[in-house]
């Protein structure tokens, strides 16, 4: 039996006799998602199971070094947990903003101490990050920040707002960045911190989407001290810490574009859709396959050597549109029924406010026409408008 065989066999094993049978089940709404932490109320104790069992095992962050609390697997055997996991309807035992942006930054960039401090934490599900990227006045230009940010010998001092911070209010820390200059070209003299929310001078007020749910926040920062030990990388350096995090946020969202095929989903709703519905479901399924295969073959090349880079955007763009597409065609097939917006039987119009949570997914992590300037610049080199 080949490695990867053995392997394969090992963890379909494992995860039989490990996976609770609850853990096993669709998640019925955003709330059955875990996303750990200290404030942390655990669903169930079988999700508390499954959280600790994947980390012992290394498996919430199944590529990090094992050092790191990973399990230091190749992305082959990455690939065959995942299919693994897959075959059972096993859930992800953590989502975390820690393990999908800022671990890999770490990794790459922060001291030892620091990825020592905070990644086996992250694998845990111990602390849960947001990220504090996007002022009232920079967003697609990201580079225009302004939150301020003072050497005061011992410690930096942090004064200014961020916007649109996702889970603000329920995040135990920040990866943010600030302006430690203002002399030279925007990009120069940003810097990458690391902060608790708890810190004095941290408040956080929840802004309502579209949707009637509130996942994001306006954070302020008032006279906020963080110790010298929490900046990542060279001060005034962090664009690059900034772009390099960003292309894996992209990477993240635009895996939304896969998924359960659509018309299986459909059928487990126990609706006949019409011909025409049912032609619009396969142009779906043929351009989500299309999708599924192209990532494969980046990752493919990102296992070679090659980063994904500008490619992140052509993930991000394509995978965002194809969820929104998916949203719209679940709307078509629910029909009337799908609007539904508050009774039990809609399970509280999880589907209507899901549909409407995707119309974030093109603006969150830099809007699709932003991605469309990368991808026309830095891939198709197209010459600046
Ligand atoms: C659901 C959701 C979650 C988010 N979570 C976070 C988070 O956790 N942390 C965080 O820091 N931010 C977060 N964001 C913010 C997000 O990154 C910004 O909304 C995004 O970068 C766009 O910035 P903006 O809203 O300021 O829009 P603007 O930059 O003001 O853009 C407005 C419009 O102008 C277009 N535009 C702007 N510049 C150009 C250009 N050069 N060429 C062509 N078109 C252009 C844009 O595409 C857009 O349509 C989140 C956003 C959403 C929707």
């Amino acid at each position: 039996m080949s490695d990867l065989k053995q392997f394969r066999s090992e963890t379909r094993d494992w995860l039989e006799a490990n996976c609770p049978p609850n853990m096993r089940m669709p998640m019925k709404s955003a709330a059955d998602a875990c996303w750990g932490g200290r404030n942390w109320t655990f669903q169930s104790e079988d999700q508390k199971l499954w959280l600790e069992r994947m980390a012992a095992k290394g498996w919430t962050a199944p590529s990090w070094p094992k050092e790191y609390g990973g399990a230091g697997l190749s992305r082959a055997e990455a690939k065959v947990l995942q299919q693994e996991m897959d075959n059972i309807g096993a859930r992800s035992p953590l989502h975390s903003f820690g393990i999908w942006m800022l671990g890999p930054a770490l990794l790459k960039f922060g001291s030892d101490e620091q990825k020592l401090r905070y990644l086996p934490e992250i694998c845990r599900g111990e602390i849960r990050w947001c990220q504090g990227y996007s002022e009232p006045a920079a967003g697609s230009d990201l580079a225009a920040l302004a939150t301020k940010c003072e050497d005061k010998g011992d410690h930096f001092l942090v004064n200014g707002q961020k916007i649109w911070t996702s889970y603000a209010d329920k995040a135990d820390w920040i990866f943010c960045l600030v302006r430690t200059d203002s002399s030279g070209k925007k990009q120069e003299g940003v810097s990458f911190l690391l902060f608790d929310m708890e810190t004095p001078g941290v408040s956080t007020k929840p802004i309502i989407m579209i949707s009637g749910r509130s996942p994001f926040c306006e954070t302020f920062f008032v006279d906020v001290k963080v110790p010298k030990e929490n900046l990542v990388g060279e001060r005034d350096k962090g664009w690059t810490i900034t772009k390099y995090l960003l292309t894996h946020e992209r990477e993240m969202i635009g895996e939304q574009g896969g998924g359960k095929s659509l018309s299986q989903i459909i059928e487990e709703r126990g609706i006949t859709p019409s011909p025409i519905l049912q032609a619009k479901i396969a142009e779906f399924e043929i351009d989500s396959w299309a999708f599924a295969q192209t990532m494969a073959r980046m990752l493919q090349e990102a296992k070679a050597g090659a980063s994904l880079g500008a490619r992140s955007s052509m993930l991000k763009y394509y995978g965002t549109e194809l969820n929104k597409r998916r949203y719209e065609l679940l709307m078509d097939a629910g029909g009337t029924d799908a609007l539904e917006w508050e009774s039990a039987r809609s399970n509280d119009g999880a589907l209507a406010r899901d549909w409407l949570r995707t119309k974030g997914n093109s603006i969150e992590g830099g809007t699709s026409e932003i991605q469309l300037n990368i991808i026309s610049k830095h891939i198709l080199q197209l010459p600046g408008a």
